[in-house]
């Protein structure tokens, strides 16, 4: 079994994207300048943003936070959202999710612009990415597929199984893996909560990309001798051992299926760690005019 390092991974991404900044940069570029808006005081969105807020600092970046109370109405939020929109300094932005319930995420992603849509959420993305066009690719789907470049995975003929169709993960997830590039030319499966026979789909996975969100669900008996397996999942359960009182666990049970796979990513310090890479790459991008020119 190899471990897939979220950790290593992530800190060599960061540090090339800190030395392209500072060329890009030096060469007059503008500085990459992201905003993000946090509704509310969650406490996995505030680690999550604060996270985001700190990377931006370690590779040169300049941010912005922008705070507001969960009673914000949904038009107040839109109004904040052009305001980015129209913020000819803002490169890009982010709003954390999830929102509260009052407010639709939909028509708040689609107030983004789509230059600035830099967590890759609004349909022109979603749409242009589907069209192989040049487009902002969602987070963790971008980390996930960095992931399997920078490991060497071979991806093309062999069967990808993606459990979960979320609009975040699971079904960007899908595409990226199908295209015509590499890594991709899978042939994809996608599994959700009404699949009958999800083990035994997911036995014939020699990819298998989890996120479904439920702690330790996959074990050994879901998983082919020497596969490749991606847990996504973070959830919270509790650890009085803990100074926080929780500890993070993935999708995958860990010990039982490392045993078997070909590889493996750790929860932590797997695929979460990859996904601010992906949000600094899109900014990066956004400061260069690379995707919309
Ligand atoms: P979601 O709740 O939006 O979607 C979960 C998906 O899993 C759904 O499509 C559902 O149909 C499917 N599902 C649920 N129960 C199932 C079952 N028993 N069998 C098969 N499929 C089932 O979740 P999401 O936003 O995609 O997140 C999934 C997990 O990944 C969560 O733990 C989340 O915290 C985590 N996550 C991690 C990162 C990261 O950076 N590592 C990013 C986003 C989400």
């Amino acid at each position: 079994m190899k471990l897939i390092d979220g950790k290593v991974l992530s800190a060599i991404i960061k540090s090339e994207i800190k030395e392209e900044t500072a060329h890009w940069v030096a060469g007059g570029g503008k500085q990459p300048h992201l905003a993000a808006i946090l509704v509310g005081a969650d406490g996995a969105s505030e680690t999550y943003v604060a996270s985001k807020i700190r990377s931006c600092e370690e590779i040169g970046f300049k941010s912005t936070l922008r705070r507001f109370d969960a009673s914000i109405t949904e038009d107040q939020l839109i109004d904040e959202i052009e305001a980015l929109n129209d913020d000819d300094d803002v490169d890009g932005f982010i709003v954390q999710l999830p929102l509260p319930a009052h407010i639709s995420e939909n028509r708040v992603m689609e107030a983004i612009d789509p230059k600035k849509d830099v967590d890759g959420f609004h349909p022109v993305n979603v749409g242009r990415m589907c069209k192989g066009l040049p487009a902002y690719i969602s987070a963790t789907p971008f980390g996930i597929i960095e992931m399997l470049k920078r490991s060497g995975i071979e991806t093309a003929g062999k069967h990808c199984v993606v459990i979960g169709r979320s609009q975040i993960v699971g079904l960007p997830m899908s595409i990226l893996m199908q295209r015509n590039d590499n890594p991709g030319n899978c042939t994809v499966t996608i599994c959700h909560s009404r699949t009958v026979n999800l083990k035994e789909i997911a036995r014939t996975a020699d990819i298998l990309i989890v996120a479904l969100g439920r702690a330790e669900f996959v074990t050994a008996d879901y998983v082919k001798e020497g596969a490749v397996v991606i847990d996504v999942g973070i959830t919270r359960v509790a650890d009085p051992s803990k100074k926080s009182g929780f500890a993070i666990r993935g999708d995958v049970k860990f010990d039982e299926v490392a045993l078997k796979a070909g590889f493996i990513t750790p929860v932590p310090g797997g695929v979460g760690l990859m996904t601010i890479c992906g949000l600094l790459t899109n900014t990066l991008k956004a400061a260069r005019k690379e995707i919309y020119p």
